[in-house]
Formats: structure tokens, C-alpha cells, sequence
């Protein structure tokens, strides 16, 4: 529910966070990470209360070999009631190893820059996206919920800033599709909270029917500003990663995601509810940490919470009297 107080403005009682570590948060790292490994992160992440997890993707293994296992990953994880299980798939084969491995919900992703899709994939947004037409009717004979990513939303290394015709445009071709939950991804770190503010309330104004996601990275540190700029737009879903970890193995210097644990830190100090433990939240992003063998890209983490301070603090007081 969302109300407005005094100041006028929005902020929803319950915020929905979607664990993307496993996927976004390890796809970039040197170190490739067990099936094991993989396993107890996510034991750890459903344990913290998260009820949205990216748990890998269906790529070619050659083209991401962090990800190459994600078919033993899904076949053996404990599937506990009421947490839904997606994973990234760029096209139907992808599709069908998902399907194959016992998935029932996948993510679609397009780029909406011209130049980004034809460079790298020599098609137009809307060429590749006819590709998802046999996904879409593939998913609906198997029963597999999809959703859809738009990349480069807030900004491209070629094109810069992105047009909302643009998006606008991709939005509808998913709309076509009936895919009706959409993710607006910032792979490249460049969007900032005005442009976020703006672009998510015209999307929410104009396209009800969406669930929205935001997906942000924190290149250039503006994603909890623009977190909360998604929230006055009326948006309650967002991406995170445990421990900050991640990048986009295709952008030169794109660092982490926002750290999940930052974002449900600022989220309970000022009062909205996410369902998550913090705690348990930290404890994975330390875990993450000591497995890909680097320090990682998280406040929490390093600085405790705002709570653990003044507890700190009445602690020593204590000591003196
Ligand atoms: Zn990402």
C-alpha cells in the first residue's frame, strides 16, 4: 500500500527485493564458484527471508563459464514453498535447458540501445526480440512464467543517454508478447535518481499493468539514489546482490551491483518493511566474500549497521559507569 505523509513523499509499508547474486552478482568473477558453493549461498539467501532469486542462466557455457553449471545448480537445490526460482535465458535453448532442469519461471533480456544490439548482435532490438516469440510459446506449453529485462535502460557506452520513445517502444513489444512483468536495467552505472524518477513514473502512469523492476549497478555510486527516486516513482521491486559483487562482463569497468544488503539496510532505517533478515542478509555477503576471495562492494558490510553503532556505544558507556 502507498500512502503519503506530511512531507508528500511516497513510500510504500513493504518494498520487494529480488536476490540477483548467484547470476549478475558471480557471472563476472575470475574465481567460478562450485556447485556446492552455489548451493550454500542460496541456502543462505532463502534463509534471510529473500523471496525472489535469480539462481543462474541459461547462456552458452563457453560464452560465461561461471554459469555453465546452472542446469546441476537448479536440478539440486532445495526448493522451499512461496520463493520463486528464475533464471536469465537469452533464447530458446536456453529455454528448454531451464525447462529441462525443472525451472518454472525465466527472464528475457533485450538491450533497448540500437547500437549496443547491432554491434553486438548484428539485429535491431525488435529483430531480436522476434526471437522471443517461440520462447513465449514455448514457456506458455510448459507452463513457465516469463519475464522480460530491458538493458542499457538508463544509459549505453554507445548511444549515452537513452530516449523514453525508445523504451517506450521495447515496453510495447514486450506488452505484445503478454510479458507483463519488466525489469529496467542499468548494467552501465549511469543512470541518476532524477532521470530514474522521471522515466519510472511515466512507465508506471502509462503502463499499469507492468510489474516493474529496477536493476541497478553501483559504478558510479548513484543506485540507492536511484532506488529511492524508483520508490517516488511508485516502484516497490528491486535487484540486489549480495556483498555488492558483479559487473557486466561486456562493459569495460562496470563494477557491482547495489549490494542487497545496503539496500535493505537503508530500507528498514527508514521504516519500510522488506521481509529480509539483515543479518543473515550480511552473513551471506561475508560468506560471498571469502568465496570469491575479494574484498566486497558493500557498506554494511564493512561499517555494521546504524543499530550495531549505537549498541556500540551504550555498551562503552556502560563500561565506564
Ligand atoms: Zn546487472
Amino acid at each position: 500500500m502507498i500512502h503519503m505523509n506530511q512531507s508528500n513523499m511516497i513510500w510504500p509499508d513493504k518494498v520487494t527485493i529480488c536476490e540477483v547474486g548467484l547470476r549478475d552478482g558471480l557471472q563476472n568473477e575470475k574465481k567460478i564458484l562450485s556447485v556446492e558453493e552455489k548451493l550454500e549461498l542460496l541456502d543462505m539467501v532463502v534463509a534471510s527471508g529473500i523471496k525472489v532469486i535469480e539462481v543462474g542462466s541459461f547462456v552458452h557455457p563457453k560464452a560465461i563459464p561461471q554459469m555453465a553449471d546452472t542446469e546441476k545448480v537448479v536440478q539440486r537445490m532445495k526448493r522451499v514453498d512461496g520463493v520463486e526460482y528464475r533464471a536469465l535465458v537469452p533464447n530458446l535453448k536456453g529455454l528448454e535447458r531451464a525447462h529441462a532442469a525443472g525451472l518454472t519461471k525465466a527472464k528475457l533480456t533485450v538491450s533497448v540501445s540500437e547500437s549496443h544490439c547491432i554491434n553486438n548482435f548484428n539485429q535491431t532490438p525488435l529483430e531480436m526480440m522476434e526471437g522471443f516469440i517461440p520462447c513465449v510459446e514455448y514457456a506458455a506449453k510448459h507452463n513457465i512464467k516469463v519475464s522480460g529485462a530491458l538493458s542499457s535502460a538508463w544509459g549505453c557506452a554507445f548511444e549515452g543517454k537513452i530516449p523514453v520513445q525508445q523504451i517506450e517502444k521495447i515496453v510495447r513489444a514486450y506488452l505484445k508478447l503478454e510479458i507483463t512483468e519488466l525489469s529496467l536495467s542499468d548494467a552501465t552505472g549511469m543512470g541518476n535518481p532524477r532521470q530514474v524518477y522521471e522515466i519510472g513514473k511515466y512507465m508506471v502512469e502509462n503502463f499499469p499493468q507492468v510489474k516493474w523492476i529496477l536493476h541497478f549497478h553501483n559504478t558510479r555510486d548513484m543506485a540507492l539514489s536511484n532506488i529511492v527516486a524508483g520508490i517516488q516513482a511508485g516502484i516497490t521491486t528491486f535487484d540486489g546482490a549480495f556483498g555488492g559483487l558483479g559487473g557486466c562482463p561486456y562493459i569495460p569497468g562496470a563494477s557491482g551491483n547495489i549490494a542487497t544488503e545496503d539496500v535493505v539496510h537503508m530500507l528498514h532505517e527508514m521504516g519500510i518493511d522488506t521481509r529480509v533478515d539483515l543479518l543473515k542478509a550480511i552473513a551471506t555477503a561475508r560468506t560471498a566474500q571469502q568465496m570469491v576471495d575479494h574484498q566486497a562492494e558493500s557498506h554494511v558490510l564493512k561499517a555494521g549497521r546504524c543499530e550495531d553503532l549505537t549498541n556500540e556505544r551504550v555498551r562503552h558507556q556502560n563500561n565506564k559507569s
